[in-house]
């Protein structure tokens, strides 16, 4: 027997859907079914479905048979339950042709309205509604909006015969036009048509449609919809729907009129309906700002009925969906329909808001409302933004990465000290440079805000942007930096040094002049949202600090201890410099000793003030980690006046300096090497550290217990022989102070052999904690400070995406931490395990740490909430 294949079913009507078939249907067309099911007043109509968009391509990018017979039984259908018809002027159906996609997308095509209207059938309507004017409105609206949305006519050619029209009748609004000046612009616009697509306006109603249909489905491939895509992350193949829906008509009079509305305020959660109409409108006038828009409220007055049938829907709406609501809505002669509803895009603050609102009123439970909250819009609230509405009036210079979240303005200098020296006359400073490096820190801590015209999203400006929690743009490649002539150009806009300008951390946006800014603020709301995100993740989250400043700023937002102090930090700043330059500069360690004791005082005392401002809660320190030559002296002044307190020749001293640089330095005398070679530095920070955590203890009269962490082991070797060095040197101090304290010595895996050996590791080590940076760095052999410059070739060309410096690569750097997790874990099970990387700020990667069940992250403080919040969600995404 044959087998019978039923045709794949590709058109819906309203009636045979539901909100779950997004998917399917596209978001709206999925609403408009839903809609339909809870009996709420919409017009009716019809979904073709994303897969006949997607076919559509498959076929040669045109209509096929099997399509165009469901569309027409469907249109059959509507004929009959609407009583009008394409094919009868005296009483044409006329729809509109809306676009969908699953996730609602900005760059598809617009909507056509009025669709079905010909020179024949505009007048069938002006007879049927007795209002010429109506009728031929509707069309040259038509006529217009089909050349613009399905052929490309630009529609200022329609629009400056309006404004020419209304110019000479004197006329201030569309609405006052009459039916012969209409019926005169119709033929213009005709004209005009024809003018410009070669074809005459199509009068056949079907025709109209098809051409409409095969817009929507080829604008899924417009430019601007795959760019979209690509920055969203939305895969290419969900492909659009189309909803057909039979026209009601908001400007048939003073009794019709169209509407927008939120069941509560998107710009700060309140529980308000927020909403606004105009009379006598149609589609987009609403939005499209030519007239002024009444609020909702006074709807009651005009027409209370329609008004009250309103909220009594909205708040059905929101009930339904659990959700705030954004509503378009229509009346025609004092009937109101519901043309679309969704979920409303809201501020971070709103969401909060109406998250925690929602809770407390029953609707949602906490599960729901954490995943609701978006890490991204977490990341909004705790970060200033500039005023939406003073950044319309904004001029735009150019765009860049937004590297770390914030809002800036400030006068632009292109160097470190100039910007440290402003901050100290008060002035707010941009930091701009071609990219930054170790030695610029003290100016972009000075700095309101740093742009650089190079590097990607872990450049050393982006990294330490975020860790200090300032405002970022770099890779800012439109722009030219002279740093020599001072000079920052866009083309051929020249910025001087002293100029103001503002950076969006956010968008990457770079603006000429002052933004006013609206401030960072922590409600009630968050702090309740957020105990309900503690309560519910396993996964600590621990803050990357260095000073005692960054540990109390971590512990605000909620760090659970330090993760990683890096303590060459310590030593960039003015006063210690010296000492470290002449530690590394020394020819014997008996000299070195000298300035090493120097450093031990205060070292002690940073650890000291840091355990205090910890108060009992955990820190692990990192020994010395970077190639030494970073720390020396390049100023030509500097290196004599060095040279000359130390007692050695200018020549010896240079020669000695040159001795010490690297042909690889990120692969060269670093980390426990440097322990290697100099066992007496690991053993003075030993000792600063045990004393530090000793003299805490004291003062707070509460156990300290540190965690010293040994960087860049790769052999087991490495690792045991510093350990014996800094146990010594810890035997020591307990014997001096007659005192004893609990201590752990650890190790970063972050060189692959070490990930790979990680079972003879573990037999030296308290606890291990991946050091994500370079072991990404390392087993991809991309160098981290040079990658930037390839990678988004590798993302454009689909070979390597997202950035694995910004979210692990799962498959392989990710396997190099599980495998290092199991075979730690074979020997020790009880090994404490963290992560200290970047990506301990990243809730993708954080998703993979907790499924690995590493007991914490630890990330830049003021990535912490994101990081809490990441971290509770992963745990609802394991369910
Ligand atoms: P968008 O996705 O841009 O919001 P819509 O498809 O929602 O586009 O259409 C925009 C507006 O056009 C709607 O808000 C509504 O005012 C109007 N509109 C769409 N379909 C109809 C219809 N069948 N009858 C009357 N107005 C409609
Ligand atoms: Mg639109
Ligand atoms: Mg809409």
């Amino acid at each position: 027997m044959e087998a019978i294949v039923k045709a794949k079913k590709f058109v819906y009507e309203f009636s045979e859907g539901n909100k779950s078939q997004a998917t399917l249907l596209g978001g709206k067309g999925a609403n408009l079914a839903e809609m339909t099911r809870l009996g709420i007043q919409i017009p009716e109509g019809f979904t073709i479905t994303t897969e006949a968009s997607i076919q559509f391509y498959q076929e040669g990018k045109q209509l096929w048979d099997a399509l165009k017979e469901q569309i027409e039984n469907a249109l059959i259908d509507l004929e009959r339950k609407t009583g009008k018809s394409f094919d009868d002027p005296k009483k044409p159906l006329l729809v509109s042709v809306r676009s969908g996609a699953a996730i609602s997308m900005p760059g598809m095509m617009d909507t056509v309205l009025n669709l079905g209207l010909t020179t024949e059938s505009v007048k069938g309507l002006a007879v049927q509604t007795g209002n010429p004017a109506f009728a031929y409105d509707s069309y040259r609206r038509f006529i217009q909006m089909f050349a613009d949305v399905v052929k490309g006519v630009p529609r200022v050619f329609f629009e400056r015969e309006l404004e020419q029209v209304k110019a000479v009748h004197q006329l201030e609004f569309d609405y006052q036009l009459t039916a012969p000046q209409l019926m005169d612009l119709v033929t213009t616009y005709q004209k005009i048509y024809q003018r410009e697509t070669g074809e005459a306006f199509p009068q056949v109603p079907r025709e109209q449609l098809y051409q409409a249909v095969e817009a929507v489905f080829r604008s899924w491939n417009n430019e601007r919809a795959i760019l979209y895509r690509e920055l969203h992350h939305i895969p290419d193949d969900l492909g659009t729907a189309v909803n057909v829906q039979r026209m009601v008509f908001g400007n048939l009079g003073n009794d019709s009129g169209t509407g927008v509305a939120f069941t509560r305020n998107p710009s700060t959660g309140d529980k308000e309906l927020l909403g606004e109409f105009l009379i006598n409108a149609q589609g987009e006038d609403v939005v499209a700002g030519i007239r002024t828009p009444r609020p909702i409220k006074d709807l009651e007055r005009l027409d209370s009925s329609s008004y009250h049938q309103f909220l009594e829907i909205a708040r059905t709406l929101e009930n339904h969906y659990e959700d705030m609501q954004d509503i378009e809505f229509t009346i025609e002669s004092g009937k109101l329909y519901l043309l679309q509803t969704r979920s409303g895009k809201r501020t971070a603050a709103a969401a909060i808001k109406i998250a925690v609102d929602l809770v407390h009123e029953g609707k949602i439970t906490k599960e729901v409302a954490i995943k609701r909250i978006d890490t991204k819009q977490l990341d909004q609230l705790l970060h200033p933004t500039f005023d939406p509405t003073a950044i319309q009036q904004a001029a735009q210079l150019g765009k860049g990465l937004g590297a770390s979240p914030g809002a800036a303005s400030g006068k632009v200098y292109f160097d470190a000290e100039r910007v440290a020296s402003a901050k100290h006359e008060g002035i707010k400073a941009i930091l701009v440079r071609k990219e930054t490096s170790a030695e610029d820190l003290a100016g972009m801590v000075s700095s309101e805000g740093i742009l650089t015209a190079r590097g990607g999203l872990t450049s050393h400006a982006a990294v330490v942007a975020r860790g200090i929690g300032k405002c970022c743009v770099v890779g800012c490649s439109a722009a030219t930096i002279d740093e020599e002539a001072k000079t920052l150009s866009f083309g051929n806009q020249v910025i001087h040094e002293g100029d103001v300008i503002s950076i969006d951390g956010a968008s990457g946006n770079v603006y000429r002049g002052r933004i006013s800014k609206t401030k960072a603020q922590l409600t009630e709301d968050y702090d309740t949202f957020m105990t309900w995100v503690n309560d519910l993740k396993t996964l600590k989250v621990k803050a990357n600090a260095d000073t005692p400043k960054d540990v109390l700023q971590a512990l605000q937002l909620g760090a659970e201890g330090v993760g990683l102090c890096r303590t060459e930090h310590m030593f960039f700043q003015k006063d210690r410099i010296k000492s470290m330059r002449k530690m590394i500069l020394s020819h014997s360690v008996s000299e070195r000793q000298v300035y090493l004791n120097e450093l031990l005082e205060m070292q002690r005392q940073d650890f000291f003030e840091m355990f205090v401002a910890l108060n009992g809660k955990s820190m692990t320190i990192r020994l010395l980690d970077p190639p030494l030559h970073e720390f020396l002296p390049r100023d030509p002044e500097e290196i004599q006046t060095i040279a000359t307190e130390m007692g050695q020749s200018l020549t010896d001293f240079e020669h000695y300096m040159d001795s010490l640089a690297e042909v690889n330095p990120m692969l060269g005398h670093r980390g426990v090497r440097l322990g290697i070679t100099y066992p007496e530095v690991s053993r003075m920070q030993a000792r600063a550290i045990i004393e530090g955590a000793i003299l805490a203890g004291k003062e707070m009269g509460k156990k300290v217990e540190p965690q010293i962490m040994v960087p860049l082991v790769g052999i087991v070797s490495e690792l045991s022989y510093i350990k014996k060095e800094i146990e010594a040197e810890i035997a020591d101090v307990f014997l001096e102070r007659g005192e004893e304290i609990i201590y752990k010595i650890g190790t970063m895996i972050e060189v692959p052999r070490a990930a790979i050996t990680a079972d003879t590791i573990a037999k030296e080590a308290d606890f291990f904690s991946f050091g994500t940076n370079d072991l990404t760095q390392m087993g991809f052999g991309f160098s981290r400070d040079d990658a930037g410059k390839f990678l988004q070739e590798y993302e454009d060309k689909n070979l390597l995406s997202p950035n694995p410096f910004h979210t692990i690569d799962v498959e392989g750097i990710g396997k190099l931490v599980e495998m290092a997790v199991q075979l730690g874990r074979s020997v020790k099970p009880n090994i404490e395990l963290g992560v200290c990387g970047e990506h301990g700020g990243d809730p993708e990667s954080i998703n993979f740490f907790h499924k690995l069940g590493l007991e914490y992250v630890s990330c830049s403080p003021f990535r912490v909430p994101i990081a809490r919040l990441a971290a509770a969600k992963a745990v609802l995404a394991k369910v």
